[in-house]
């Protein structure tokens, strides 16, 4: 019988079990996990929303775990504070029902634990092990093959392979306006970085705020008072969206790219978070990592060569790793860039996008399903 280990219960972690049981039922698979089996503490945990794509929508629909509460994306809006340049892609353009949906960590992260839960119920060959504390686990020998899902954010991470340190942190949190936002996502790029408002679990009226900037500008950003704070954030987006009300629930976290050349090693591999970081300029870190996890769980359910399914996993993930990866640094780079020409370049870029809509529907279809 084929052992798996899996450590780390993260979404990407949980959603490889769930896809596992379905295409192994006979193998035994082991998933290390540090929080309890109680659910109260995810569901109030990690309240930032995340962009999902219409891919990452299917399969997650294919275990079950599709959280109630994730309004869709019909719009988006892309500018450029203080230059020409703008482009709209809506749903109707790609003859989709949504563009996307945003769902909060937490949220996504308890609908895998019970569809997880549902899936492993008659499973006789699965074991959870809950409250793991990893130090004390001998990663040696655990099974024939172990899957690294630990994930983390940038500058956790003890290991750095390809690595760009962007010198910006997000602010996070919500944003009340006068105005109905639904199912509209704006990303406004600024000289700072970029400033996404994009649909709330909590109203029309909210939306989940994501502001990237300078680490010293977003420390002194979150040190104001909630006036001041949205005196600079309607000087900083404008009022296409609306006039900022209030604002709750604001931290902010480290961005940066951090990605490893090789995902498998002998009898190891590794998928989502603990393959690669990203900064989420175009929402793609848990996207990329769930087909991670789905392709894992393909390769292995097909064959008893571990090894040779490894590499064959690593191979398939190739092209969608470097598109994904590449297009994500790029927009992170070029648009805080103060280079007049790239300036330029990139105003012509997004009226281009505009008008080009081949080019427009291709690069929205890779970040809406990834490269297949
Ligand atoms: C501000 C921000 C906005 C983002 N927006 C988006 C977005 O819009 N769309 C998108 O697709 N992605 C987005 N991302 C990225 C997304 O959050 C990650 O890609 C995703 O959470 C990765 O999931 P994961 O399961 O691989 O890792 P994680 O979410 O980090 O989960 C890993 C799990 O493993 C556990 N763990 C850690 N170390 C160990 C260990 N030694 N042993 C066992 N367990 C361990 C952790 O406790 C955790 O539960 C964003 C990220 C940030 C920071």
């Amino acid at each position: 019988m084929k052992t798996i280990a899996i450590i780390g219960a993260g979404p990407v972690g949980l959603a490889c079990a769930c896809w596992l049981l379905q295409k192994t039922p006979e193998a035994s698979i082991k998933l290390y996990d540090k929080f309890s089996e109680n659910d109260e503490s995810i569901g109030n945990g990690d309240s930032r929303g995340l962009a999902i794509s219409q891919g990452s929508h299917l399969l997650l629909k294919s275990i079950g775990a599709w959280p109630n509460n994730s309004p869709a994306i019909h719009k988006i809006h892309v500018s450029h504070r203080g230059h020409f340049g703008r482009a709209v892609v809506r749903r109707e353009e790609l003859q989709q029902e949504a563009l996307g949906h945003i769902v909060r960590y937490a949220d996504i992260h308890l609908a895998l634990r019970q569809a997880l839960k549902k899936i492993a119920a008659h499973n006789p060959h699965f074991e959870w092990h809950f409250n793991v504390k990893m130090d004390e686990l001998s990663k040696e020998n655990l099974a024939d093959v172990t899957i690294h899902a630990e994930g983390g954010l940038f500058k956790q991470q003890d290991w750095q392979e390809i690595y760009r340190d962007y010198q910006q942190s997000a602010i996070v949190g919500w944003a009340k306006l006068d105005q109905n936002n639904a199912h509209l996502a704006w990303e406004r790029f600024t000289e700072e970085g970029p400033l996404a408002l994009l649909p709330s679990h909590k109203g029309p009226e909210y939306s989940n705020l994501i502001w990237c900037g300078h680490p010293d500008s977003s420390n002194r950003r979150l040190s104001l008072s909630p006036k001041e704070f949205i005196k600079e954030l309607q000087d900083a987006f404008g009022t296409r969206a609306g006039h900022f009300l209030e604002v709750g629930e604001l931290r902010s976290y480290d961005l940066g790219l951090n990605a490893r050349k090789n995902i498998i090693g002998t009898k190891e591999v590794w998928i989502g978070n603990a393959a690669q970081t990203m900064h989420p300029v175009a929402g793609q870190g848990l996207n990329l990592g769930l087909r991670d996890a789905h392709t894992l769980a393909e390769e292995l359910s097909n064959t008893t060569d571990i090894q040779n399914a490894l590499i064959n996993y690593q191979q398939r993930r190739q092209a969608d790793r470097k598109a994904t990866i590449g297009t994500t640094d790029f927009l992170a780079r070029i648009f805080t860039s103060k280079l007049k020409p790239v300036i330029w370049a990139r105003g012509i870029a997004l009226s281009s996008l505009q008008l080009a809509s081949p080019i427009k529907q291709a690069l929205t279809r890779q970040m809406m399903f990834g490269q297949r």
